[in-house]
């Protein structure tokens, strides 16, 4: 089902930014937006293209009191054959309406959802950035806005989407990051949100990642809910680590992010014919491995990054050094390959790579 589109456009383009290598992430967004109503009984309603700008909202929303939000992040690329190209959108969408059903928010019609990714990409296909590594960062969030402060499955909603052009991660080769293990707050609990992408999750992270910044590590790395003993997930990115030659993964078991760069790794890395395993790790099992130097490598999969070395980890007072601080021979590869098939430069035997426009 696609949604009508109503293009408002701007009277006043904004300049795209000049140096690209100062766009960094998240601070620069496009001239439109788009947004889309829903109310119960009716439907999704009133799809539009509007201009960039603030959103009006009833003090009493929904989501200012009782943290209705999901949200995705995906990215347009310019291709090496000069197209505008996503990846793998509807794992995005599809992921949108998992979260949705968790929270109690309407979801969307999946080929109408892409609908609208392609229309707003390809008005804004002028600021999908050219130098090498960079993007268009692609934000949709959906939130529930009912305009009183009852508790109950909101019966109007919010759909919008922005965009930001986004600078290259590593512009200066690939850093692996410093993590620390988190040992007092956890991010989600089996049962929980946890492998929903909603903003609560984010809120009860961030005192961890504060404490984790002051001390010198980029993100956190979260452990179980219940015990405290296996490993989960890291900030906004899914982690993997090579142990004697296989690769383990934490399974999907309900708390962590279903994230899509650690499906197209598990993807690819099967394809080179390594073991990949998605099973519990506890923390005891990978510092067992970090002693006796089988733990050979470990990084974080997810849009942003795509793929992030971990060259150090922290845990209750003691740093670990991984792979000699340096990035692995792995990760490095899954890197390689996944930012090629992205930028189209690489063959894309998956048909993940997906065209918006010329
Ligand atoms: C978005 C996200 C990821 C990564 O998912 P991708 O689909 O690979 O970008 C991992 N963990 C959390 C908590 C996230 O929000």
């Amino acid at each position: 089902m696609i949604y009508d589109i109503k293009i408002e456009k701007t009277a006043a383009p904004k300049a795209k930014p000049q140096d690209e290598s100062k766009l960094g992430f998240g601070k620069i967004f496009t001239d439109h937006m788009f947004m889309m109503d829903y109310a119960e009984g009716k439907g999704w309603y009133n799809g539009r293209i509007v201009p960039f700008g603030p959103i009006p909202l009833h003090p009493a929303s929904t989501v200012l009191h009782y943290g209705a939000e999901i949200f995705e992040g995906m990215k347009a690329y310019r291709a090496a054959d000069g197209s505008i190209r996503m990846f793998r959108p509807m794992e995005n969408i599809k992921r949108l309406n998992t979260s949705a059903e968790r929270l109690c928010l309407p979801q969307l019609d999946e080929e109408g959802a892409l609908h609208i990714l392609n229309t707003l990409v390809e008005l804004e296909k002028d600021w999908v950035p050219h130098s090498d590594g960079t993007s268009l960062y692609i934000r949709p969030f959906l939130f529930g806005n009912d305009p009183h402060l009852g508790v109950h499955a909101v019966k109007n909603a919010t759909f919008v989407v922005i965009c930001c052009p986004v600078g290259a991660y590593y512009a200066e080769g690939i850093n692996p990051v410093k993590i620390a293990i988190e040992a007092q707050d956890v991010r989600a609990v089996r049962g929980g949100t946890g492998y929903a992408k909603c903003g609560g999750n984010y809120a009860a992270s961030l005192r961890a990642g504060q404490k984790a910044e002051e001390n010198g590590y980029t993100q956190v790395l979260w452990l179980d809910g219940v015990e405290r003993k296996f490993i989960e997930e890291v900030g906004a990115m899914n982690v993997m680590f090579k142990i004697s030659g296989k690769i383990v993964t934490p399974a999907l078991s309900g708390s962590i992010l279903p994230g899509i760069t650690r499906k197209s790794c598990i993807e690819l890395l099967r394809d080179w014919g390594y073991t990949v395993e998605e099973r519990p790790i506890s923390v005891d099992e990978l510092f067992a491995a970090a002693a006796d130097g089988s733990l050979e490598e470990a990084w974080g999969t997810g849009t942003a990054a795509v793929v992030s070395p971990i060259g150090q980890l922290f845990y209750n007072g003691t740093a670990y050094t991984l792979c000699d601080g340096k990035i692995g021979e792995v990760a490095q590869k899954l890197y390689d390959n996944l930012t090629g098939i992205q930028w189209g430069k690489l063959p894309d035997s998956h048909g993940w790579s997906y065209k918006v426009c010329e």
